[in-house]
């Protein structure tokens, strides 16, 4: 009898497998990475200072201390490479941007993330950076598709890795445990991305959907560090430069648009100077949520049933800090952070479906 079945092999299953797995429990993950959506798509950017403002992104202070030294004991574990913390290096849009981030590299609130700031362009041939701009530390990016390849073969050596697809209407809720086919298990996890809003057990939280499209280009000297304005530029360990990302909220397949590669395009001639070649366009679609917080916790109705899921476009830095937090509540009975319970959205949960 498995402790926990996880479905879905995201970054989220992924990385709280492993949570479970430090903790001793006995787990099975099933996956169908074909529908992947989200994980095998994105770009794996962490960023403590975002937006056209620069703000500090949400609880960055618990958020990044705990990934910088998640992903590369993680690396160590799986024996794989996976995490690279290049920085990213931010053009400032107006002179203004200089005295106020002059001032703010010296406040404790921002001092862990600055690493420099110059008030003089850093390539004037490649960038439009007239006035200078902010280095950013505890900043990179996760290779996911890495990351996802070295766990799945690590959890298929412990025998807790199945490909296959989880029907919801094969579940069976036994008195003290549930199947699924010849699988026992004593609770369920969905981790399930984008397929939670067609499921029945969790389509009634509010999920938002947001579609995002990327290029992938060629150039004649590729950055050492990820630039970010208006556009990332994200040069991929042994590919491409990746450009990104739009959001869309209505779309109507999963593919890369011509409409997309335009934005893009657009956005990108305000950062870039110099000529390059599309070498490539993707497509995915983020598992994002109406308050643009997490979904953690119990379902309302059966309470070996839960969901950890709605981390839209910060899944690379919420996750590793979030699953340390739910595993904290599923074996040592914490409370959940209000902020990502999914409690404060069980006055949602459709009255004909309690019971
Ligand atoms: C274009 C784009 C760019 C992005 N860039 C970034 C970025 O730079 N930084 C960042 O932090 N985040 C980024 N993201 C967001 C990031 O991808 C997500 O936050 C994160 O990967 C979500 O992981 P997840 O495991 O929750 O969901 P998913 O990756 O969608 O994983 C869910 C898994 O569940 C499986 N599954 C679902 N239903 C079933 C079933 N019934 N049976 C079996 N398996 C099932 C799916 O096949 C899938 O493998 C980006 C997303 C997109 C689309």
């Amino acid at each position: 009898m498995y402790d926990y079945l996880i479905i879905g092999h995201g970054l989220a299953g992924a990385v709280l497998s492993q949570k479970l797995l430090e903790r001793e429990q006995k787990i099975m993950v099933l996956d169908q990475p074909d529908h992947n959506h989200s994980s095998v798509v994105a770009a794996g950017i962490f960023n403590p200072i975002t937006g056209r403002k620069m703000f500090k992104t949400w609880r960055a202070d618990q958020f990044f201390p705990e990934l910088t030294s998640f992903y590369p004991e993680l690396e160590t574990k799986l024996e794989a490479a996976f995490y690279y913390p290049i920085g990213v290096y931010r053009p400032y849009f107006a002179i203004e941007d200089q005295n106020d981030w002059e001032a703010k590299k010296s406040d404790a609130k921002f001092d862990a993330y600055i690493a420099q700031t110059t008030t003089s362009n850093i390539s004037a041939h490649q960038l439009h950076d007239p006035h200078g701009g902010l280095f950013l530390k505890q900043a990179g990016y996760v290779n996911i598709v890495e990351l996802l390849n070295a766990n799945k073969k690590y959890l298929i050596d412990k025998g807790s890795y199945r490909e296959t697809m989880f029907y919801e209407k094969d579940l069976k809720c036994n008195t003290d445990h549930f199947s699924f086919g010849d699988l026992k298990f004593k609770k369920i996890i969905f981790c399930n991305g984008i397929h939670a809003h067609k499921s029945e057990w969790f389509q009634w939280l509010p999920f938002h959907p947001v579609k995002g499209e990327m290029i992938d280009i060629e150039l004649k000297k590729r950055p050492e560090t990820i630039y970010n304005r208006g556009v990332f530029m994200l040069p991929f360990a042994g590919g491409h430069i990746r450009v990104g990302s739009t959001y869309h909220h209505h779309f109507d397949d999963m593919q890369p648009t011509e409409t997309g590669q335009n934005e893009l395009k657009e956005k990108l001639s305000g950062l870039l100077k110099e000529q390059y070649e599309i070498k490539g366009s993707r497509a995915g679609i983020r598992p994002a949520t109406k308050d643009r917080r997490p979904f953690i916790g119990k379902h309302p109705d059966n309470e070996h049933i839960y969901v950890f899921n709605g981390f839209g476009s910060k899944g690379v830095s919420l996750i590793p800090n979030c699953s340390k937090l739910f595993t904290a509540y599923l074996l040592d009975g914490e409370a959940l952070d209000a902020e990502v319970d999914v409690s404060r959205y069980y006055s949602h949960y459709p009255i004909q479906q309690k019971n």
